[in-house]
């Protein structure tokens, strides 16, 4: 199994002022036996990677599977590299949703997030009425066969189960029902990779707080968390990272 690794998503959230919770959270933290991750927006990740250096790793929330070019408003795998990032989080539902994007266009980015040295964080994850049809294992394995490219090793790749009803709500899955998901993932990224799916590192993500992160890291083939909201304050995130 890879090193655990606790991630959080700061989505649309965060300026300058917020990096005060950086300096708090590696003082809580000078040294740790997981591995730390924050991704804030683009426009802080420069900063951020300036502040959190030596002890909290960062990373995009998204990159563009081109290079460079024309188009407005988009980040390159390559410009994440520049402004000091190792991660990059990719295929997020709010991305599926807000912006369409589909398994084979996370595939693209997940490429070229490869090709430039960052390890890319490909998170899949059911809806509420995909879930009560009986359709999760099958939306998953889709999802996961679509999106993760060729390829990938436990060192390159690392995958966030989320399901998109537990994310912000406070509503949380069963620990049965994330082990069905993380034994079935498991399984399958073996079935298709080989050995070195044993060290991808498998993250539950939605509505992960301090108070059930200790049960939730005890749950099957769960080697770590991707956390919004809770991740935004550094008590907060340093609760769930000692859980870890
Ligand atoms: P919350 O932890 O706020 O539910 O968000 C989860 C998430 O989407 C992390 O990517």
């Amino acid at each position: 199994m890879g090193q655990k690794l606790a991630a959080g998503n700061w989505k649309m959230n965060g300026t300058a002022a917020d990096l005060a919770e950086v300096e708090a959270l590696k003082a809580a933290h000078p040294t740790s036996t997981v591995d730390i991750l924050l991704c804030p927006p683009a426009t802080l990740l420069s900063r951020m990677s300036d502040v959190a250096k030596g002890v909290i790793a960062t990373g995009g929330q998204d990159c563009h599977a081109n290079a460079s070019g024309a188009h407005t408003g988009d980040t390159s795998a390559a410009m994440l590299v520049d402004a000091g990032a190792s991660y990059v989080i990719l295929g997020h539902s709010e991305r599926r949703t807000d912006h369409g994007e589909t398994d084979t266009d996370v595939n693209a980015k997940a490429q070229a997030a490869l090709a430039n040295t960052l390890i890319a964080v490909v998170c899949v994850g059911e809806t509420e009425a995909q879930r009560d049809a009986g359709q999760t294992l099958t939306v998953i394995g889709t999802q996961l066969k679509g999106s993760i490219p060729e390829g990938a090793t436990g060192a390159t790749v690392v995958v966030a189960y989320e399901p998109v009803w537990a994310i912000g709500t406070g509503k949380v899955p069963t620990l049965e029902q994330i082990a069905e998901v993380h034994d079935f993932m498991r399984a399958e990224l073996t079935a298709r990779f080989g050995d070195t799916a044993a060290d991808m590192r498998l993250l539950y993500g939605g509505s992960v707080k301090p108070s059930n992160a200790s049960e939730i890291f005890a749950t099957s083939n769960v080697d770590g968390a991707l956390v919004g909201g809770a991740s935004l304050k550094a008590a907060e995130f340093s609760g769930i990272i000692k859980a870890l």
